[in-house]
């Protein structure tokens, strides 16, 4: 394997090669980049929300910029400065050990706390952007440095400037956050509750509702240094309740979750489960036996034989509920 490969870099470990990959540890780095002229440029950080479908035409910007960094406190919060390259749930370790609320909820999302805010990470109950302060960013075409605040970002489900009208344009170098002193748990996440109970827990710390996120996920998701895959595929699609009511005349075990009075979040598992393909495999490329919504790389299926498994998937789920699937996952 070359040393431009990309397998080690990516946990669908697809095999595939680029230009370079060069290893960023600080800002300084990214300006040297930007002297050498050399272009185009891509980002990595843990490889754990890509699908790389061909070989990349592009240097690789691995980045490794480290370090958290108490920049200001009073006495309910702390700000916290933090190194784009961390890794996301050492930072949620760090939290914990620091006695600091906020992102319990979020431990054992994979990847590096720069990803965090292309996607506004999420989960039971919590994305990333409700303790979201700041980021600063280089622009790779300017070789400028800028500050990003939260009305800067638009965040949405899974959504941000990073994806749209930013994407490809910036490297996130550092994130600032505000965590809480006094936190108040967030456990409305049924699945927390459900745990807590289990382990006779009635006043859970930060730390209890960080393991018991442990280990809900622990028992759900596939790991991926076992059985290769970016998490969640696609996004839960958003329906207008007019489809609902449709979809719930034909299909009335269909799950949904209210968003407001004019939309519903539909699991995308569940319609992935009921279009057939919930454990499917199609050569090397399927879905994971207990997690539709997974797609995993059970040896060595190409990255082209993962897409076209999604279309598959996205076909069978049109043609039955007469939903689109957006992939969340960043394909290269
Ligand atoms: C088992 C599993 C479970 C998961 N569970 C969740 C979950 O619960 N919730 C959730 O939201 N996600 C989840 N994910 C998806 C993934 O972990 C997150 O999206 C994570 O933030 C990706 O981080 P990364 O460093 O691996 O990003 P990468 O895959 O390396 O990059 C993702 C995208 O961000 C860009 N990027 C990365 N770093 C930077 C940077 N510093 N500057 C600019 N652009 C950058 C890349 O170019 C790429 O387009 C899961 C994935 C797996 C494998």
């Amino acid at each position: 394997m070359s040393e431009n490969n990309l397998l080690p870099y990516n946990t669908m470990r697809m095999n595939a090669d680029s230009k370079g990959i060069i290893p960023i540890y600080s800002e300084r780095d990214v300006f040297e980049v930007l002297v050498e002229q050399l272009s185009p440029l891509k980002i990595i950080g843990g490889g754990s929300n890509v699908l790389i479908t061909q070989d990349q035409d592009a240097y690789i910007l691995k980045n490794e910029i480290k370090g958290i960094e108490i920049i200001d406190e009073d006495n309910d919060k702390v700000l916290i400065k933090v190194g784009a390259g961390e890794n996301w749930h050492q930072l949620v370790m760090w939290s914990i050990s620091h006695n600091l609320g906020g992102i319990e909820n979020l431990a054992l999302i994979p990847g590096c706390v720069g990803a965090a805010p292309m996607q506004n990470i999420g989960a039971y109950g919590i994305e990333q952007e409700s303790v979201f302060h700041s980021l600063s960013a280089i622009d790779l075409s300017e070789g400028t440095t800028r500050s990003f605040f939260k009305e800067d970002c638009k965040f949405g489900y899974r959504e941000s400037i990073f994806k749209n009208e930013c994407k490809g344009k910036y490297i996130i170098t550092h994130v600032n956050y505000i965590l809480s002193k006094n936190h108040k748990l967030n456990t409305s996440y049924g699945a927390i509750n459900n745990k807590l109970e289990e382990l006779e827990i009635a006043n859970p710390s930060i730390s209890d509702v960080a393991n018991a996120v442990i280990s809900i996920r622990q028992s759900k998701l596939p790991d991926p240094k076992i059985i290769p895959n970016t998490g969640s595929f696609f996004k839960n699609p958003i329906v207008s309740i007019s489809t609902l009511k449709t979809l719930e005349l034909k299909y009335p075990e269909i799950v949904s979750y209210p968003i407001d009075d004019e939309a519903a979040k539909i699991p995308a598992a569940w319609l992935i489960q009921h279009a057939g393909f919930k454990g499917k495999r199609v050569g090397d490329a399927g879905t994971h036996k207990n997690h539709a919504l997974v797609l995993v790389n059970y040896g060595n299926a190409s990255g082209e034989d993962m897409l076209s498994f999604a279309k598959q998937i996205q076909d069978g789920v049109a043609e039955k509920f007469g939903i689109s699937l957006e992939p969340e996952v960043n394909i290269w």
